[in-house]
């Protein structure tokens, strides 16, 4: 039986990734960091909270991954665990240069130090092109990070090349562009959206506050972006891959949508608060999948209008239950 240790397995990637792991037969450990309160509701939605072994870590702490990696003894370890949110990175830069760079060196020297035939899969990000040298952003464009987030994430990305071309590691990048679903953290912006409409919809909420609403992603499905990282763990050789939908779309355009769906129109309801706006903007990004498509054979499977109306279910039987 082939075991996986996930960082960041309480996150939205980490949940999908467990429950893929575990349809595929895998044992699954995840590396937990200690919290006052639980952090498990994403595993225990998608109802695989007693199949998975977590292990008490910090990606801050190379001795507590050193002792995951030794209990796990895995055959891949996929590091999901990251500060994931931009807007905090500026509030919080060093534990975003902590947890979400240093981090990927203390989980490749764990690797490295206890067994190097271990296959490691980095989340890297879309965040890395920043300020966007191409129309297109490939796995050739150049980076340019607009965030202390994406700052880290460049150091990530590159420590997992460097330890593949140094140490011979089957080490791989997978540059994600945004990605989203019913476990999105709500302070993400599709999912702030999905959250205040259903608030909206049933009367909990009377307008939504938000900045930018001109930028530009290109989004997909989380369920279908953890496919792609196991895949990457699966070739022959490692490799560095863009995974995204080659369509990009505004803020504002997806506001719409979901407000469409429940026939409202986003105008009535959303006010524009200078509090989002960031002080250095990623503006638009745009990803190409083709090389994905090629050599793993991943192709997106969710558009855009149909993972904003999974995630407004979502967002409306929740908030009908807790009635808040
Ligand atoms: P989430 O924010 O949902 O999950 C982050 C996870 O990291 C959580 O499990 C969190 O634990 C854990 N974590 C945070 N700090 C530490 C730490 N110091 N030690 C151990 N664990 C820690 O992110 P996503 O699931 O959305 O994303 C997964 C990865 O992919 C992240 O690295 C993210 O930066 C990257 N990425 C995401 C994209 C997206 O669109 N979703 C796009 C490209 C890259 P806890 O629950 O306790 O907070
Ligand atoms: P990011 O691409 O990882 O930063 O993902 P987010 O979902 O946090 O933000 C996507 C884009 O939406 C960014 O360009 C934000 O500036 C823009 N945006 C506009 N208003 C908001 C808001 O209220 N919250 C968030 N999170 N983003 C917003």
């Amino acid at each position: 039986m082939k075991s996986a240790l996930i960082t960041g397995i309480t996150g939205q990637d980490g949940a999908y990734l467990a429950k893929l792991l575990l349809s595929k037969g895998y044992k699954v450990y995840g590396l937990i960091a200690r919290r006052s309160t639980s952090t498990t509701w994403r595993l225990q939605y998608l109802g695989i909270d007693g199949e998975v072994e977590l292990i008490d870590g910090d990606l801050a702490d190379l001795s507590s991954i050193i002792r995951a990696v030794n209990i796990a003894k895995p055959n891949e370890v996929y590091n999901l665990g990251a500060q994931s949110f931009v807007a905090t990175s500026w509030q919080q830069p060093l534990l975003t240069a902590q947890a979400t760079g240093i981090g990927v060196m203390n989980v490749l020297e764990a690797i490295r130090l206890i067994d190097s035939s271990i296959r490691f899969y980095q989340a890297s990000t879309s965040e890395m092109f920043g300020l966007i040298q191409e129309a297109i952003q490939s796995e050739k464009t150049p980076f340019h990070p607009r965030s202390p987030y994406g700052v880290a994430k460049l150091f990530g990305h590159w420590t997992t090349v460097n330890y593949r071309e140094s140490f011979n590691l089957f080490a791989c990048s997978g540059i994600l562009f945004n990605h989203e679903s019913p476990l999105r953290g709500i302070e993400f912006v599709t999912r702030k959206v999905t959250d205040a409409v259903a608030r909206i919809k049933l009367g909990y909420q009377k307008e939504l506050r938000l900045g930018n609403i001109d930028a530009k992603r290109d989004w997909g499905f989380a369920g279908d972006y953890v496919e792609a990282m196991w895949l990457m763990l699966q070739q022959k050789s490692p490799d560095d891959f863009v995974v995204a939908t080659g369509h990009t779309t505004t803020v504002r355009d997806m506001c719409k949508i979901a407000f469409d769906y429940v026939g409202l129109n986003y105008e009535d309801y959303v006010v524009i608060d200078p509090k989002f706006y960031r002080p250095a903007e990623v503006e638009i990004l745009l990803g190409n999948p083709a090389k994905a498509k090629e050599k793993l054979g991943w192709e997106p499977k969710t558009s855009l209008s149909e993972l904003i109306k999974l995630m407004l279910d979502a967002d409306l039987l929740r908030v009908k239950a807790a009635k808040i």
